[in-house]
């Protein structure tokens, strides 16, 4: 976690510094209490995290000998208490074969990226992967998915642009089944200017992939950047109501002072965590641990 742990640097210090030099120095005074409420709301915790934590340190007692690290590892517990029931882990080579993935999210947010790297562990593990192109208006978002694969050794699946998603979904998957593959990933679009036609093609995709296995896909996940604070909430909103989603992914909270939106989000969704990006590099995504990811918070 050496990278994540750098990566919410910013964050932590901004949360906890001050409020664990208050807590320190004068424990339990209203005064410190509000700090600490201040401090969870800016790092975007939400109202009601942030209350039942606030709660939680006002019945704790540091004693007069309290020091730093108890105080840190009470505000760890208490983040970590707000995301446990919000963790599962994300195992494709343990279910149906070919295990079908399905990406959505809006345009930025990481898929394809996070695709990217999912292929390459894969394949590292032996697995035989596809990925399937199904954004086919965009040329760029085609290249560069095309470049994880190559990288990963996995085959590509795509067509020419504005072919039908659906019917490229439905024929990957079948060749995917006659081959033998062990993992189907496909990208999606995620244009959210038209909000409903976006939920319709993906939603066709569904239904065909449905036809050949009414199990598939094995898993949606919806894939959020951490980066843009609060508007991650709209963003679960929009596909959780929709597309299925089974898991969440939460991108980029190397770069961010804001990864505390990662908790009402999990509390917002009916899906839980199951994997966070760490960085652009195909090793920098992991599986989501609540412990490990709220003690990184805290620092
Ligand atoms: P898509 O449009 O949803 O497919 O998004 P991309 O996968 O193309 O990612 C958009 C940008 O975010 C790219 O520049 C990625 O390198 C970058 N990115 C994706 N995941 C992460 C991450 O976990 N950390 C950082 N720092 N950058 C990321």
């Amino acid at each position: 976690f050496s990278r994540l742990t750098e990566g919410l640097s910013r964050s932590s210090k901004q949360m906890t510094e001050q409020v664990v030099a208050t807590f320190v120095k004068e424990p339990l005074t209203e005064k410190a209490l509000e700090g600490l409420e201040e401090h969870l709301l800016e790092s975007d915790l939400g109202p009601a995290a942030t209350d039942r934590i606030v709660a939680r340190f006002r019945d704790l007692r540091f004693g007069a000998g309290a020091n730093e690290l108890e105080v840190r590892e009470a505000l760890a517990e208490a983040v970590a208490a707000e995301l446990v029931n919000h963790e599962a882990r994300y195992e494709p080579l343990n279910g149906a074969r070919p295990f079908v993935t399905l990406f959505v999210g809006v345009n930025g947010s990481g898929k394809t990226t996070t695709l990217g790297k999912i292929a390459s562990d894969l394949t590292g593990q032996g697995a035989k992967v596809m990925i399937v192109a199904c954004d086919t208006f965009r040329a760029a978002a085609r290249e560069q998915l095309k470049v994880w694969a190559e990288r990963a050794g996995a085959t590509f699946e795509s067509r020419r642009d504005g072919a039908d998603p659906a019917g490229l979904a439905f024929d990957a998957y079948t060749r995917a089944r006659a081959e033998g593959y062990d993992v189907v990933l496909i990208d999606t679009a995620g244009r959210l200017q038209n909000k409903q036609a976006l939920m319709d093609e993906l939603l066709k995709i569904v239904r065909v992939l449905k036809k050949i296995d009414p199990e598939a896909p094995h898993e949606t996940l919806l894939v959020l950047d951490a980066t843009v604070g609060r508007n991650a909430l709209a963003q679960e909103q929009i596909f959780g109501r929709t597309a299925y989603v089974s898991g969440l992914v939460m991108t980029k909270l190397d770069g961010t002072a804001r990864g505390g939106v990662l908790v009402p989000v999990a509390q917002a969704s009916d899906a839980p965590i199951k994997l966070i990006g760490v960085g652009e590099g195909v090793d920098d995504l992991q599986p989501f641990d609540a412990r490990a990811f709220s003690r990184s918070l805290v620092g």
